[in-house]
Order: C-alpha cells, then structure tokens, then sequence
C-alpha cells in the first residue's frame, strides 16, 4: 500500500467528483475485491485512496419516473433486504442469495460488483437480463456532469469497463417490469455456496401462452466479460416452450457461448453446463 499519499473520505458527490477529476484517485467502497487484489499484488493503488462510503448520493433505492434506482452503494445484503427490490426485481434478490457469505455481503456493493467487470460477477446477469442502465458521474468544467449507458455496454475486458478514470459509477436504473415479465437466474459452482460462478445463466422475458416474448439472455464466466445472448434471444423468442422447443434453443446455446478452459472447468464442461442448466431452466418457465 506504500503508493497511497493521501486519504479522503468526502461526504458529497460534488466532493468526491472533485477529488476524481485528474483521475488520481483508487476508489474504496466495501474493500472486498480492492483489498484482495491489492494483497495479492494484482493492483497499483493510485496516489490518493478515496473511500466513497459517507457519500449520500450514492445510497439507497428508489422508484424514479418509472424506473427502480439503485445506489452504487447498496451492499448485498441491503439489496436482499429491500422490499422494492424484493417486489420488483426479484431475480436480483435470488442472485444475492448465491453471493458469498453475510460477512461479504455486509460489505459487498453492487458498484463495486458492477466496477470490478468480473465475467464471474454474480449481480452482473441478472442486471443485464432487466435492461439496467449505469450512470456516471464526473466534473467538467467545474459542473457536474452525467451520463448513462447501458450496462451490456459497459464492460470492455476482465476487469475492464468504459468508466473514464475521472468518472464515478452512481448507480443504476432499471425499468419496472411490465406485468407478465418473468425473470431468472441459476449459478453454477462446484460447491453449493461460497463460490465463484463456474457459469451462470440469466434468463428474462414476456410469458404469454407458453412462450416468451421480447427475450433476455445473459451468460456469465463464459467469455472475457458477462454476455448478452443474442443467437439464443433470437431461437427462443415466441418458441412454444415444448420438449422440441427447449431441447433447441439449449443447442443454440450451447453452440452460443465460446468459454476458455481454466481452473474451475474446462471449455468442453462449460458449454455441456450452458446446454443442461438452459435446458432445466426453461422447463421450469414451462411448468409456472
Ligand atoms: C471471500 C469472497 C467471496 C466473494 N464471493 C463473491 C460472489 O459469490 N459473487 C461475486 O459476484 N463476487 C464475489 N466476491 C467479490 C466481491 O465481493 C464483489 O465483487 C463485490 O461486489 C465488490 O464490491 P466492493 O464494494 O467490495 O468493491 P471494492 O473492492 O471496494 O471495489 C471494487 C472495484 O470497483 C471500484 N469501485 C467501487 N465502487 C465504485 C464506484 N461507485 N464507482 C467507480 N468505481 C468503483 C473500485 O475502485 C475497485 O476497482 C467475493 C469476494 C471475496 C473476498
């Protein structure tokens, strides 16, 4: 940590935007990849540490002109615990629940989660299949200035994304599912809990007799970011969610995703995954 000259914790967004804005600064939120990381060797820290914590613009979540807003500083835990999320957004609430342990997730944020572009990241397939949209953050000009981009947008590489140095993750917006949206999630590890995806599957859209609409699919740990699926959005939208329909689009997908080989799994076990657990899920969207 020897590289860090100066510490700041400021209590507004104008403040921390400030502090940001020759991009010299590593931002802190929970810590739980930066100080990992950063013990492991894998990490420079930047002159100046900027522990965003007590920055109340990036707290909390509520339903804006009719999208559900999510502070870059909710935990996991807090996620769980929201009755908005819990109501509108369920599919992220089941993804929490795979999400490490209460000790992590007491301290994990979703900006953190979204900022360190893991393609194993566990809130990153269910945002991705709800449309989330990021919002920045950063000052030019002496003012404040915003931007928004779509999530699938966002992530550029393994621990990647188009966040400009000088720009900070608010949060992010989702639209309220329309009535009839399903959405789910499934994660695979080679333990039941506490561990990282080996691959996990997001699928989301319109259920209308028997078949979805206006489809989402994202795929995690199968490429160098999470992915949205565009072959298999396409071989599943309007299919009739028989044993034909579904033993096809899981082959799509199969054929779909192009992972490496690595020490959780190997290319060939990853794709076999896709197929199955795509296969299992939409039986289960037959059977709601
Ligand atoms: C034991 C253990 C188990 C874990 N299990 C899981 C798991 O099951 N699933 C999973 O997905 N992850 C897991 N993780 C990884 C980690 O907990 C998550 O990625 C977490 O969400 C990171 O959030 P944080 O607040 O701790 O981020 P930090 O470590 O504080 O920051 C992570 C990165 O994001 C940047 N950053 C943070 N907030 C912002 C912001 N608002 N704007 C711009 N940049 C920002 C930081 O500078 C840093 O580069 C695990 C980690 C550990 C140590």
């Amino acid at each position: 940590m020897n590289e860090i000259q100066q510490y700041f914790a400021p209590t507004s967004l104008g403040q921390a935007v400030e502090c940001l804005k020759d991009g010299e600064a590593t931002i802190l939120a929970g810590g739980t990849d930066l100080m990992p990381q950063s013990q492991a060797g894998k990490l420079k820290f930047k002159r100046t540490l900027m522990n965003i914590r007590h920055v109340p613009e990036l707290i909390g979540v509520a339903v804006q002109g009719g999208d559900v807003c999510i502070g870059a500083l909710t935990t996991i835990t807090e996620l769980m615990d929201s009755a908005l999320v819990q109501r509108h957004l369920p599919v992220l609430v089941d993804a929490c629940n795979h999400f490490a342990s209460d000790q992590i997730r007491n301290a994990a944020t979703l900006g953190g989660n979204i900022c360190n572009a893991s393609p194993a990241g566990d809130t990153l397939i269910p945002l991705l299949v709800l449309d989330a949209q990021v919002e920045l953050a950063s000052k030019a000009r002496g003012k404040l200035s915003w931007r928004r981009l779509p999530l699938a947008e966002f992530f550029t590489g393994p621990g990647k994304t188009r966040r400009a140095p000088n720009e900070l993750l608010v949060g992010v917006r989702i639209p309220l599912p329309q009535p009839g949206r399903v959405a789910y999630f499934h994660k695979f590890g080679t333990r039941p809990a506490l561990d990282i995806s080996t691959i996990s599957i997001g699928i989301a859209g319109t259920l209308k007799q028997g078949a979805l609409s206006n489809v989402r699919v994202a795929f995690g740990a199968v490429a160098p970011t999470p992915v949205r699926a565009p072959l298999t959005e396409r071989a599943l939208e309007g299919q009739r969610l028989d044993a034909a329909g579904i033993a096809q689009v899981a082959q799509v997908a199969r054929d779909e995703v192009k992972p490496i080989d690595d020490v959780r799994a190997t290319a060939w076990y990853r794709k076999e995954l896709i197929h199955n657990m795509t296969k299992s899920m939409l039986d289960h969207v037959a059977d709601a």
